[in-house]
């Protein structure tokens, strides 16, 4: 089996950020926002005061639980051998952002090797199998830029969108990119047609 470089996008993808950044403006603020109203990747537009909201992210993201699904994914991924690299963007307003994400990664992520931790706002020049990102302009860039296979992640604000949770990209990339698990997949359909007389069929009598 291949083993495939997997670019994995930490905000958003692997750290639930949004809710505990909101929830953190608020209570600074006294500002409250629901996620849910967030449906554009454009945060920043949803606050009133755009400085204390960059103030809070470093808050948050000490205190960030993981997405749903992405522990089991990272388990089901890294323990297939493939590389897993978070990709991710350290924003200026955190300048301890990079040092918080490795703690991140090993209290929370253990199994993804913080060693291949990627921070760059320009996610579409690094290479790489698969791209798992929740913002579809990253999608873009990074298809525009010669990217094979991209995943755009669920969230509020992606609604318009073909986009995908853990267990479904799990199951894309065995079906698609893993060559040996294909095999299993057609193995395991044809035992099941021949299981069930498919093969013997007559499909020139009526039924
Ligand atoms: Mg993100």
């Amino acid at each position: 089996m291949k083993k495939l470089n997997i670019l994995v996008d930490m905000d958003g993808v692997l750290v639930d950020l949004l809710p505990r950044w909101l929830a953190t403006y608020g209570v600074a603020t006294g500002e409250y926002i629901h996620p849910d109203l967030v449906t554009s990747y454009d945060f920043q537009s949803y606050v009133r005061d755009v400085e204390a909201f960059d103030d809070c992210l470093k808050f948050a993201l000490q205190f960030a639980p993981p997405v749903p699904g992405s522990h089991k994914a990272m388990q089901e991924l890294v323990g297939a051998g493939h590389n897993v690299y978070p990709l991710t963007y350290c924003h200026p307003a955190a300048p301890d952002a990079h040092r918080l994400k490795v703690e991140w990664l090993k209290h929370w992520l253990p199994m993804v090797d913080t060693d291949k931790l990627i921070a760059t706002r320009h996610k579409h020049l690094v290479r790489g199998d698969v791209f798992i990102d929740d913002s579809e302009e990253n999608i873009d860039k990074w298809l525009g830029a010669g990217g094979a296979r991209a995943f755009l992640f669920n969230a509020p604000y992606n609604p318009m969108h073909r986009s995908f949770d853990w267990h479904q990209i799990c199951r894309a990339i065995r079906l698609e990119l893993e060559p040996a698990s294909q095999d299993a997949v057609v193995d395991a359909l044809t035992q099941m047609a021949q299981e069930d007389g498919m093969f013997d069929w007559d499909f020139n009598n009526d039924i």
